[in-house]
């Protein structure tokens, strides 16, 4: 009989040497809770769910807030209550056997990073929504990236900003304006810890800058294999000022900007160092970092007598650079004298004049005005570049090509890897254990490979559909209550709050629409003729629902602006129950919107979309993507893997191209996504919507997984980056 079961037996009095079960149990449960690896993990989550379902909601899925509410006592009588003793130890043991396994994909094909690791910056990481540290799909990339680097088993650190704050909480007020709440993140309920140095210390970091010093503290996180360490300048020493400086993203000005990126830039690889990891691959995770390569340069230079120009010839052949927009205002630029104010210090250290350091960020170095581009830093300071999908890659080369004037437009040097999306996470339960009984055992070690899905085509179409319908009407139940607490919060009157508890018909074709709300996203195209739009949604025979949720950035006018004519829809009798609109879009949210929908539209105005990831994570789920041909969509969609709207042609005319893609897009729901969507059969299953979904995912899921993102990181640009280094030593 082991432990858990001896236990088990036993009634609730203790004898005293239960004292150490008790103290055990809950330090293992504190374990789990301190490994992000739980996340992905569905066991893991249920455990903590079963724990207290009530309070694991309003704790945002926080485990260690929820632990920090029981007592070992406590935890212990509700674990012997809820038959947890077994399942507690069995997914301990199996965390301590995700941790010291080495045999994964990366130790066969990439161990020659194992001593020289790479390490990834990024601005955000969105990895679970009890940790908020990012914004949007940029976060939530590299917390894909780093999750599946994590099971892949591809050596990796990773480096980012710690906000006190995070991004904002929105609320809409009755009127559908947006209003911003920060909210300040209890840091002892995080699962993050001091780093330290090699001497064992916590790791404090000093930066110079022309106007005195920014002291840095430092964060670890361990997301799976990967530690995640976090850049923090609350630290006693540091002005007012900077003690807040991290403490919001994308918040301030552009001192404020500028500020941040130095921290994680040449903070980022100062922590690395102080923490004892000499990294054999710098990836900066669009230009925010792109300082870091700056401290790598100091630092050869230093240390191995190296000129600046060797220095950055070495530092270079190290550095990956990835672009992630092709909106210009998406590129951070900066003037001179705010370059020199925090890049003085280290200017000198590089034997490099004002102006010589300026040139780097310019395109055009010949003493113009020019601002200080980031993008332009990362490009030049990097030894490969790559765009996040195959049209931004062209996008990429047009956009830049004056960086390298002699050359013809498809030789400029940035190829691409397009984005992919973390399986684990962003499927659902019940899809899970529908490929479990039809895919190969070890398929989620093998999601990057294609013919592990090639179990979906023995899947029954009708059990297909069920599952979708479960996943729907749990979407439709979550949105239900989150409407009411928003109604309730408002003060609305009790028949408002009444009707958001039965809004939407789980029977109706249901479009989800859920993304940041820049305008180039164009969230109100569906609305261009508002009696078409009206007549298809009230169909007698076809009719249509759509579910919207984005924040717009505070700063972003014309984005709140949408917003507001999107939340007063429900003013419109016609439109009341057919459109509403779900506060605060965050991870949690976005799960539940993916894992429902039928139908997933993005209508961006071409080709302003680098790539978009949520309707990558709308395909593992079973719907289907109803889009403009732009970033990844031009390059999965393959005439019946879902729908595309329009036929990717660009027009220089953004009124001509709104209207155009309107017209496609009324055209594609009339004709095709609605009468599919409605056709059944004797058993009311839609056959031919269900083969389009056995196809979507047959033809998508394994190619925009990031498993295939990291390997082909880890093929294309890491192995060449570190070979570069071992060649050369
Ligand atoms: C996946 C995700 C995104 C990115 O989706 P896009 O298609 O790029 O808009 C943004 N925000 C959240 C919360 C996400 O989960």
């Amino acid at each position: 009989m082991n432990e858990s079961t001896s236990m088990h037996a036993k009634s609730r009095s203790r004898r005293p040497q239960d004292d150490t079960f008790i103290d055990e149990l809950y330090d293992k449960c504190m374990a789990l809770a301190s490994n992000l690896w739980w996340s992905w993990t569905p066991e893991v989550e249920r455990l903590f769910r079963d724990l207290d379902p009530v309070r694991w909601r309003e704790l945002d899925h926080n485990p260690i807030a929820l632990l920090s509410e029981f007592t070992p006592d406590r935890l212990f009588e509700r674990a012997n209550e809820m038959v947890l003793f077994s399942r507690i130890n069995q997914a301990y043991r199996r965390l301590k056997e995700y941790m010291a396994n080495h045999q994964t994909w990366g130790s066969t094909h990439a161990g020659v990073l194992g001593a020289k690791p790479v390490a990834y910056f990024s601005a955000e990481f969105g990895i679970h929504e009890s940790l908020p540290i990012y914004s949007g799909g940029l976060g939530v990339l590299s917390g894909d990236h780093v999750k599946s680097a994590s099971n892949l088993g591809v050596p990796l650190v990773a480096v980012g900003l710690f906000y006190a704050q995070g991004y904002f909480r929105q609320k809409l007020d009755r009127d559908g304006f947006q209003h911003e709440a920060y909210d300040d993140t209890k840091v002892e309920q995080l699962p993050i810890k001091p780093a330290m140095d090699r001497e064992g210390n916590p790791v404090l970091l000093d930066i110079a800058t022309q106007t005195g010093i920014i002291k840095i503290k430092v964060w670890k996180v361990q997301v799976g294999r990967v530690p995640l360490y976090l850049l923090d300048s609350n630290v006693a020493g540091n002005g007012p000022e900077d003690r807040q400086l991290t403490s919001r993203l994308y918040g301030g000005d552009e001192r404020t900007r500028i500020r941040q990126e130095l921290v994680l830039g040449i903070g980022g690889v100062k922590a690395l160092n102080a923490i004892g990891i000499s990294p054999g691959v710098y990836h900066l995770n669009e230009g925010h970092s792109a300082f870091a390569p700056l401290e790598v340069i100091r630092y050869r230079m230093e240390s191995d007598g190296l000129t600046f120009e060797d220095a950055v010839r070495e530092v270079s052949m190290q550095t990956a650079f990835t672009t992630h927009t092709p909106v210009p205002a998406g590129h951070d630029r900066f003037t001179a004298e705010l370059v020199e104010e925090h890049l003085g210090p280290l200017r000198e250290d590089l034997g490099l004049s004002p102006a010589a350091l300026v040139e780097l960020g310019q395109v055009d170095p010949s003493g113009s005005a020019e601002l200080f581009c980031m993008t332009v830093l990362g490009l030049k300071l990097s030894r490969t570049a790559n765009a996040v999908s195959q049209l931004h890659g062209s996008v990429s080369r047009r956009m830049w090509s004056s960086l390298w004037p002699t050359r013809l437009e498809e030789d400029v040097p940035i190829g691409h890897i397009t984005n992919g999306v973390h399986s684990q996470t962003w499927l659902a339960n019940q899809m899970r254990t529908l490929y479990n009984k039809h895919f190969p055992v070890d398929w989620t070690k093998r999601l990057g490979e294609p013919t592990v899905w090639d179990g979906i085509l023995d899947v029954d179409p009708g059990e297909l559909w069920e599952t979708h319908n479960t996943l729907k009407a749990r979407m439709i139940s979550f949105i239900r209550r989150r409407l009411a607490d928003q109604a309730s919060r408002r003060g609305e009157d009790l028949e408002a709050v009444e009707f958001a508890r039965s809004v939407l018909d789980p029977e109706i074709l249901t479009i989800g629409f859920a993304r940041r709300f820049a305008t180039y996203k164009r969230a109100n195209l569906l609305f261009s003729e508002m009696e078409r739009i009206k007549s298809l949604m009230n169909d007698p025979h076809r009719p249509i629902q759509i579910v919207f949720a984005g924040k717009a950035h505070p700063k972003d006018q014309p984005g709140k602006d949408f917003i507001r004519s999107i939340a007063s829809l429900r003013n419109d009798p016609a439109l009341k129950n057919r459109v509403v609109f779900v506060e605060d879009y965050d991870v949690n949210l976005c799960r539940h919107l993916v894992q429902g929908v039928d139908v997933w539209l993005n209508n961006p105005r071409r080709p302003m979309e680098a790539s978009g990831t949520s309707g990558q994570k709308v395909v593992l789920n079973g719907g289907l993507n109803l889009s403009i041909l732009d970033g990844w969509w031009a390059e999965a969609f393959d005439g019946g893997n879902g729908f595309a709207i329009g036929n990717g042609t660009h027009h220089t005319s953004d009124k001509i191209s709104d209207q155009r893609d309107a017209e496609s897009l009324y055209q594609v729901l009339e004709n095709e996504v609605a009468p599919m969507f409605y056709h059944r059969d004797i058993d009311g299953l839609p056959r031919e919507w269900v083969r389009r979904m056995v196809h979507s995912i047959h033809t998508l899921a394994w190619r925009f997984s990031s498993d295939r993102m990291v390997m082909d990181y880890a093929e294309h640009v890491y192995l060449p980056a570190a070979g570069g280094l071992s060649c050369k030593m």
